[in-house]
């Protein structure tokens, strides 16, 4: 992508100063798939967070972690990129008559507390409705790129879009509504509403490239396909294969990795912020 003098985000608070004990120390490799893993499958991050440990001491003041020039460049990247869903998802609520209200965006490291509970690298990129924040530790991209092949800063963007395009569903009541169907619903209905939940946010995370290139034309040759495959690393099916060798559709909660990447392109293709009726189609034909 090319981002060079772009407006930065001021809704970001960088904790990774003041990094908590990573919960990977124990658990090494094995944690790290994890975090890919509850962040492809978690569903309500509530649940997730519920089963974390608890927090990790913080280190001394004045003894935090330094960061490094990648660590910089990684949290000026996320803070370019939250802006631009600012700028983009605004003008799409004006036009719409509703008032986009930003989200806001804490980077850590390790572990820090958020309002739906202790949240640690182990969970991976989460959007929290109740304080309507995404926390993301940016060492997350790292292991996109390492043990999910999907490397690249448009790949990063996706995720950041993603995550936003669960504040989007929470601004238009969406979230409120899964609420309500929780424990309504068989344990089976209610994992099929979670990919539709899911697949409308990565619609939403191509509506917000359609409208990044229209306005900024930032993309680069390639980009969209760093995008695609990063939705399609990611897909139920294929890391539950990873993780068990088979797949079990009726435990679904994130859609296949087919399903991802067409839903993130229809919603790249048209920029259309009412086009996505994922919880109006049947469930088949998602
Ligand atoms: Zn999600």
């Amino acid at each position: 992508m090319r981002l060079g003098g772009r407006r930065r985000s001021s809704n970001v608070e960088d904790r990774r100063r003041m990094a908590g004990k990573p919960a990977a120390a124990a658990g090494g490799i094995g944690i790290l798939v994890l975090a890919l893993v509850v962040w492809a499958l978690g569903g309500n991050p509530m649940q997730v967070l519920q089963q974390a440990q608890p927090p990790a001491q913080r280190a001394a003041p004045g003894g935090g972690a330094e960061l490094t020039e990648k660590d910089i460049a990684a949290g000026q990247f996320a803070e370019t990129i939250l802006a631009s869903t600012e700028d983009v998802w605004g003008r799409l609520f004006e036009q719409n008559n509703l008032n986009y209200r930003p989200a806001r965006m804490v980077l850590f490291r390790g572990t820090t507390s958020s309002g739906c509970g202790h949240a640690s690298s182990a969970t991976g990129p989460f959007y929290c409705p109740a304080d309507q924040t995404v926390y993301l530790d940016t060492s997350f991209f790292d292991q996109m790129a390492d043990q999910l092949g999907a490397p690249g800063d448009f790949a990063q963007a996706y995720v950041i879009a993603h995550e936003v395009g669960h504040h989007v569903q929470n601004l238009l009541g969406r979230t409120d509504w899964m609420d309500s169907q929780r424990g309504q619903v068989s344990k089976t209905e209610y994992n099929r509403l979670s990919v539709r939940l899911e697949l409308q946010a990565d619609y939403y995370a191509g509506v917000w490239a359609h409208h990044e290139q229209a306005r900024f034309g930032s993309l680069e040759p390639g980009d969209v396909r760093e995008g695609l495959t990063a939705a399609s690393a990611i897909g139920d099916d294929r890391l539950q294969r990873q993780a068990t060798g088979r797949v079990v559709p009726d435990s679904f909660t994130h859609g296949t990795s087919e399903q991802r990447l067409r839903w993130f392109y229809a919603g790249f293709e048209s920029g259309d912020l009412g086009g996505a009726d994922t919880f109006e189609m049947p469930y088949e034909r998602l």
